[in-house]
């Protein structure tokens, strides 16, 4: 493209972008000046726990998505799924016989399938689809038709998937997958619902101890450095980053009425929100 076309056709950030490099930081700098929009701000993402709620089973699950059809005439609902147990179980045994993070994130994606596929079909008398990433160009019109859809949490990264920086286990799996979803949407909230009341000072299950903490930001939480945390820690490091979804929320789904009152947008559970 010579000069004069450039001058005709491109906007001033047009020609910067169209002749400088894209590692220039004070390039980079001035593509964040517009702001982004949110695509779908009625839509709330929510995580059903792998460990936590799906592979407790009915008396865990049922209550849950009795929950999610009440709610349907009142909010609109992206569902993610959690690996769980059968995922910790395949990623030890791709560990020991060697495979890399790549590999063990394509195991864990199959088994967030599974736990994606159950509810979907306990859903399904209410038309509810389940998606996968290819078919997240039809979810407006599947919120708009039957105000939910199913999809696997993990992020479809698979053999693309970056190493930890200690260990082998792929860093970001459902919650992580879950929260871009949410991000990307500019969705109207986030809401984890796991099987503890929210954030402790430690994992409730190893310390009596351990205090509960109502509301935290992310950046006070990553400096706190707990040993253990309620959601994977690459959430609290994109939040900082986020566009759109600047707090998540964690709840107890196996106390009956959180997740609706999360929805209505009371503050149930704990609340970690990007300074
Ligand atoms: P999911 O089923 O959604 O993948 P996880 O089992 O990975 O959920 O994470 C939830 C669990 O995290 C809780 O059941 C709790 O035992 C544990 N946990 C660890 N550290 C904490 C903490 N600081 N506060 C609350 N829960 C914690
Ligand atoms: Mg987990």
């Amino acid at each position: 493209m010579n000069d004069s076309n450039n001058d005709e056709l491109l906007s001033a950030l047009g020609k910067r972008l169209v002749s400088g490099s894209l590692t220039d930081d004070e390039l980079l700098r001035t593509t964040g000046e517009s702001p982004a929009f949110a695509i779908l701000p009625e839509a709330n993402v929510i995580k059903i726990g792998g460990q936590s709620i799906i592979d407790r089973g009915r008396k865990a699950v049922f209550p849950v998505l009795d929950e999610v059809v009440e709610a349907l005439p009142h909010h609109q609902m992206i569902i993610g799924t959690g690996a769980g147990t059968r995922a910790r179980h395949a990623y030890s045994m791709g560990i020991e016989l060697g495979v890399p993070t790549g590999v063990l994130s394509v195991l864990g994606t199959f088994v967030s399938m599974q736990n994606a596929r159950m509810p979907h079909y306990l859903l399904a008398k209410h038309g509810i689809p389940f998606i996968e990433p290819v078919q997240f160009p039809q979810l407006p019109l599947y919120l708009a038709e039957r105000r939910a859809a199913i999809f696997f949490g993990m992020p479809p990264y698979t053999f693309w998937h970056r190493n930890p920086s200690v260990g082998r286990i792929p860093p970001h799996r459902t919650d992580t997958g879950s929260y871009l979803i949410s991000e990307v949407f500019g969705t109207r909230s986030m809401i984890y619902v796991k099987d503890e009341d929210g954030l402790y000072t430690a994992d409730p299950k190893k310390d009596k101890g351990a205090k509960f903490i109502p509301k935290i930001s992310a950046q006070e939480l990553l400096a706190q450095d707990f040993n253990d945390v309620v959601v994977e820690r690459p959430v609290l490091e994109f939040m900082i980053d986020a566009q759109h979804r600047r707090s998540i929320q964690i709840v107890n789904g196996l106390k009956p009425g959180n997740l609706r009152r999360a929805l209505d947008g009371e503050h149930v559970g704990t609340i970690i929100h990007a300074d």
